[in-house]
């Protein structure tokens, strides 16, 4: 049975693997080129951070974390796990992911210079993108699964050429789903040379304003950033620039040594609540909607992706 995934951001490709797993004949369609996805513009790590509800995303969330773990011991695999320190200068309302984790405690903040309500340092998976995206694109090429570059109107004109199509198209589900639900979350942010004397990551979190982050990776730094909610920009800002290198520098004075080597904008999909669920505007065209995962889409993925998998054979009536 042939199966068309709309998207080639992490969400798409994730779905697309366990799909090619069970032994369907995938195709995966994307706008944009595999580097002008907003997913290669993200740091990454794993925390849900703007993804909802808490009650699904712990789950999916538990299951990525088991996935990123197998995939650590994989040469090339770009993922590893990394010591993060959080400082919470509000009630954070994701600490529910310390949860899900093998190791964390509370730490004394005034010991980093930090004023702060709650400190944390967990030992989370890192997701190395510029190594992690290509790694994973060219396992599903080498399974098989066909890519093509090309702007599909909406899911319908997919069929009857497919038999199942999966909706992942991230921010732009608003238009290809006619979903008035989703909406952008700007995250600008500066990528720096590496140095030694910075190896685990370090995020402030704070209830309004940006978000202070600093994410070593295997050969650079990525140092976080904005999430603006409503801004469809995808040009960088100077000021949002300043800002990031300013707070930054106040959170890890160290950080002021390093090179400015780049800068990227991506539009993370906001939605009230991640929408993974199976349409059926008429029998012979289901779809499968797994958009709208905020800044969590690489905390998800995995889970969401085996539940995409396990609908699909329910519509199909492959069962049993
Ligand atoms: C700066 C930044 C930092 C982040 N950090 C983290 C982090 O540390 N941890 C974490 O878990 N998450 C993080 N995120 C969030 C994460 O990147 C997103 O949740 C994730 O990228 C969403 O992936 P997606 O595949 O749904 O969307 P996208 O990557 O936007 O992919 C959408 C795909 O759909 C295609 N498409 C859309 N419409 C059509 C159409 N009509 N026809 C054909 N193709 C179409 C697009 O071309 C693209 O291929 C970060 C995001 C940003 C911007």
């Amino acid at each position: 049975m042939r199966i068309a995934v709309v998207g080639q951001g992490i969400i798409g490709l994730t779905s697309a693997q366990r799909l090619r797993q069970l032994g369907f004949s995938v195709h995966v369609f994307s706008k944009e080129l595999f580097h002008e996805t907003n997913s290669l513009s993200a740091g990454a790590y794993w925390w849900p951070h703007k993804v909802y509800p808490e009650h699904r995303v712990s789950g999916w969330a538990k299951i990525s974390f088991e996935e990123y773990r197998r995939l650590q011991d994989i040469a090339g695999s770009g993922v590893f796990f990394q010591k993060h320190l959080r400082f919470c200068l509000d009630v954070d309302d994701s600490l529910y992911a310390l949860d899900l984790v093998d190791e964390w405690e509370r730490i004394d903040a005034s010991e980093y210079g930090m004023a702060c309500a709650a400190a944390f340092s967990v030992m989370i998976p890192v997701i190395d993108v510029p190594k992690f995206m290509p790694y994973l694109r060219d396992q599903l090429l080498k399974a098989g699964v066909e890519i093509h570059i090309r702007e599909v109107e909406s899911p319908e004109e997919l069929f009857p050429e497919f038999d199942l199509v999966v909706n992942c198209t991230g921010v732009w589900a608003s238009r290809f789903a006619r979903d008035p639900l989703v909406y952008p979350i700007r995250g600008q942010i500066v990528r720096v040379s590496a140095q030694t004397d910075i190896q685990g990551s370090r995020r402030l979190y704070q209830n309004q304003g940006g978000l202070t982050l600093i994410l070593p990776r295997s050969e650079d730094i990525i140092l976080g950033g904005t999430s603006q909610e409503k801004n469809w920009s995808r040009e960088p800002s100077t000021q949002d620039t300043q800002t990031i290198l300013k707070e930054c520098a106040k959170l890890f004075p160290e950080v002021k040594r390093s090179q400015m080597l780049g800068i990227s904008v991506g539009l993370r999909p906001g939605r009230s609540e991640i929408r993974l669920e199976l349409e059926l505007p008429s029998p012979e065209k289901p779809i499968i909607h797994n958009y709208g995962h905020g800044g969590g889409g690489y905390t998800v993925a995995w889970g969401c992706a085996d539940e995409v998998a396990a609908i699909a054979v329910r519509a199909l009536g492959l069962e049993g």
